[in-house]
């Protein structure tokens, strides 16, 4: 199996670190990478959280895409031999305003060759919220709002099934980002259903596999306190594997020395014996 990290992101990310990519790519050379996604969270259109901060966070800023373009091929090329860089975005599925994103792909799309997909939004009463900001934020602006946990959990999945058909329609390597995000703060939020999530995850597979897209199985979900747990089941893994949906490792390292965090664990959840 190639040793490969499909979701990263770099110092133009404004709620991560600002250590240099070098920093990210070093470590992955030095765990034995051979190939390392970097998949930026691209800018969002102006006003799209309410929370102008939290805007300022979610994304860089509309000029520095080129100059991230730019940063990637150049190290790319500086690191030809020793791994191979591939250069991506992490795109948001943008409720109602898929043109955004689709500008995006048309303009950076001969050079992009990894696309991770996300859903990090939701609608609240008056605008998007993250799923992943807070569990504050979640239960006052989402779960109060919906007023049932299993009704958000089915209009996140819901969303997650439209971003798979707009991941299909590009021309890139395309994955689905952190399927269970929703979970993020499970450990704070009414008991979710199981079965519900068996369920939806089930749906997923038809669709994955009619539109090529596969899955970013992100491990970030172990790091945070408040979920502990693996945002793509074991059980899921398996399937996508019977079916011959790509299942990509992504550490989603917004530190350096996040890169290759439970390696081991995908390793095992992947081998077929
Ligand atoms: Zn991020
Ligand atoms: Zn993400």
């Amino acid at each position: 199996m190639l040793k490969w990290d499909g979701h990263t992101h770099t110092q133009f990310c404004y709620h991560g670190s600002d250590a240099p990519l070098e920093q990210y790519i070093e470590q992955a050379i030095a765990q034995g990478f051979q190939r390392y996604s970097v998949t930026e969270h691209p800018p969002l259109p102006t006003g799209w959280v309410n929370d102008k901060r939290l805007f300022d966070e979610l994304g860089m800023p509309e000029h520095e895409l080129n100059d991230y373009m730019d940063y990637v091929l150049k190290l790319k090329k500086r690191y030809e031999g020793q791994i191979e860089i591939t250069v991506g975005l992490e795109l948001d599925y943008l409720h109602d305003n898929q043109e955004y994103t689709d500008k995006l792909v048309t303009a950076w799309g001969h050079v992009l060759e990894d696309v991770v997909y996300s859903v990090h939004f939701l609608p609240g009463e008056d605008g998007n919220y993250c799923i992943d900001f807070t569990a504050d934020d979640f239960k006052s602006n989402l779960l109060r709002y919906y007023d049932s946990i299993d009704v958000l959990v089915d209009l996140y999945f819901d969303h997650v099934e439209l971003a798979i058909e707009q991941a299909g329609r590009l021309p890139m390597r395309t994955r689905i980002g952190h399927i269970n995000l929703i979970r993020k703060f499970q450990k704070h939020l009414p008991t979710f259903n199981e079965k519900q999530f068996q369920i939806r995850l089930e749906g997923l597979l038809p669709l994955l596999q009619k539109h090529g897209v596969g899955v970013d199985v992100n491990i970030a979900g172990f790091r945070v306190a408040s979920c502990e747990q693996e945002y793509v089941p074991q059980w899921f893994i398996k399937r996508c594997i019977e079916l011959d949906i790509p299942v990509v490792y992504g550490s989603d390292a917004h530190k350096p020395e996040q890169v290759g965090l439970y390696w081991d664990w995908f390793e095992q959840a992947t081998s077929t014996s």
